[in-house]
């Protein structure tokens, strides 16, 4: 992606004659050069006084809006992903195996084949095992991932590389899946997944930026300027520092470094955060930490849950399969947050189960109490569920709500979702509209590529109205329709709040002179009925006022 230099007369832009999101309600026309928004109005108000001093683009009736926000992605790991052995969400098991054979065919013997994305309800009754990834895949590692990034499917070979054994025993936030005589069954999930990701070679450097830089191509592609990295592990900030000094990032990027043993390691947490100043570019900032509160609500159980999942007897059970894993301690937590807090950090929380949630206000609130309101806005994310009297804590506390990923409607994922929750606490599954109606400020992000396939945000934007499948209409199934909002809402979740939410809403949160150029056009989609905004074209997009050349790679 290349940005051509300040272009036009003065290198000023005029975009007229089109449907200009502002703050005052929609305008025909804006005027911007690459510093700076100069005007919105009327086409023949900006006209007479621009005229000569611009370039006059016709907008032809499009529509412009503030570039969005992805306030939840992993471009690193879907750039790579991109690379790997892959098969569509929700194939049956012969259809992977067969898959996993032709990437057989293409690796030499030995060599790692990664890849994904499986789902657990795809197996029925039975779940992924070893010997069915040994019969095609004998001599060469295979790890898979499913499709929300928590478990893992691995073969003899990459458990024997592993070392795991019978004997191995879980690791702090993880499990060995096992079968009745104790023999791993080649499932692992959470931290376990890290025993074998640490001998699977890495791609060089050079291969990393390039898988990255793709993923936030693609993403700019559809009018997204600006994201929040829910993931920076050692090799994805290298990744971001070597296109930092090409001059090769060309939009926003808040980095959350990552904590925890399992993703990187104390020292290193530690060191790079003191040194954050290093990283700190025009468009890169490393001024976030990413905590993992708990796993997700499927058939692993791996989310923190106030109740017990579905018919699972706690008198009966592990308290790990009846209520979920908690991944971090209360004080530890409490003194992480109120730390980060001080020294003006944001703490963004994967919290996908109510409990998960609360322990992570818990922390917030421990914050406040020692170092006073308002504080960081930490974000607690993913919030596939969250009790009502935790949302009305998030507005007092000052802290964000972030649903992700895109997924608020019929799927394969939530299918499993739904399987392991039981349906009476799906009717306030992802409940953004109780979050909009608290007050609390909501933003949103796709979590690309874990648990979606999706980084499209029309296709976000039109689901969180109609809680349906993308293009499905009154009638077709749909996913927690009571939380369901308007366009306007969804909009504003998009363009002001995100900005909002990185403190930054008075630079890029809008359209209004003195405002930062941040800005696309799109195809008319307000002309549109609404279960075809996911079709939207970006047709433009300007950073920094300045138009971005966009390749097809
Ligand atoms: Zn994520």
């Amino acid at each position: 992606m290349y940005l051509p230099p300040a272009h036009g007369q003065n290198g000023i832009t005029a975009l007229t004659g089109g449907k200009v999101y502002t703050s005052t309600g929609w305008q025909e026309a804006v005027v911007f050069n690459d510093e700076t928004i100069l005007a919105v109005g009327s086409t023949a108000a900006v006209m007479a006084d621009y005229q000569g001093q611009a370039t006059v683009i016709d907008l032809g009736g499009r529509v412009v809006l503030p570039g969005l926000h992805d306030m939840h992605v992993h471009p690193m790991m879907a750039g790579l992903a991109m690379r790997e052995c892959a098969f569509p969400q929700g194939s049956s098991p012969e259809k992977i195996l067969a898959q996993v054979a032709e990437c057989v065919s293409e690796t030499p013997p030995g060599e790692w084949i990664t890849g994904g994305q499986w789902a657990g309800n795809s197996f029925g009754d039975t779940q992924p095992t070893k010997a069915m990834l040994d019969r095609v895949a004998p001599n060469n590692p295979v790890m898979l991932t499913d499709i929300s990034g928590h478990s893992s499917w691995a073969n003899t070979r990459a458990l024997a590389i592993g070392g795991i054994t019978r004997d191995t025993s879980d690791p702090d936030g993880g499990l060995i899946e096992r079968d009745t005589f104790g023999e791993p069954t080649g499932l692992l999930r959470e931290s376990a997944m890290a025993i074998l990701q640490q001998h699977i070679p890495q791609p060089s450097l050079q291969k990393r930026a390039e898988a990255l830089e793709s993923a936030l191509d693609d993403l700019m592609r559809q009018g997204v300027t600006s994201i929040v990295d829910a993931l920076v592990d050692p090799d994805t900030l290298e990744a971001y520092a070597y296109l930092v000094a090409r001059n090769r990032l060309r939009m926003k990027v808040r980095g959350c470094l990552v904590y925890g043993e399992a993703w990187g390691n104390t020292d290193w947490f530690n060191r790079e955060l003191a040194r954050r100043a290093d990283y700190t570019s025009e468009y890169f900032s490393l001024d976030c930490v990413k905590v993992f509160m708990d796993g997700v609500p499927t058939e692993s159980h791996t989310a923190a849950m106030l109740e017990p999942y579905r018919g699972v007897d706690p008198e009966n059970e592990s308290p790990a399969r009846a209520f979920g894993l908690l991944l971090v301690k209360a004080d530890e937590l409490a003194s992480l947050v109120t730390r980060l807090d001080a020294d003006g950090i944001t703490v963004k929380f994967h919290a996908a189960g109510d409990r998960a949630a609360r322990a992570a206000l818990d922390a917030i609130e421990a914050a406040r109490g020692v170092n006073g309101l308002p504080g960081q806005r930490h974000d607690v994310g993913h919030l596939t569920f969250i009790a009502p009297a935790d949302i009305q804590r998030a507005k007092t506390l000052g802290a964000t709500l972030e649903y992700s990923p895109y997924l608020w409607f019929p799927t394969v994922i939530n299918d499993d979702i739904a399987a392991a929750i039981g349906p009476e606490r799906l009717t306030r599954v992802w409940p953004v509209r109780e979050g909009i109606e608290s007050g609390a400020l909501v933003v949103v992000g796709s979590d690309w590529p874990a648990g979606t396939p999706s980084n499209n945000p029309w296709v976000g934007i039109e689901t969180l109205v109609t809680r349906r499948q993308p293009g499905a209409g009154e009638g077709d199934s749909s996913f927690g329709p009571a939380q369901s909002i308007t366009l306007e809402q969804a909009l504003a979740i998009y363009t002001g709040n995100g900005a909002a939410q990185l403190s930054r809403g008075h630079q890029y949160g809008g359209i209004q002179p003195g405002m930062m150029p941040y800005v696309i056009v799109v195809s008319d989609f307000l002309s549109t009925s609404i279960n075809e905004i996911h079709t939207t074209q970006v047709d433009t997009v300007y950073v920094q006022g300045r138009r971005v050349e966009m390749g097809s790679d």
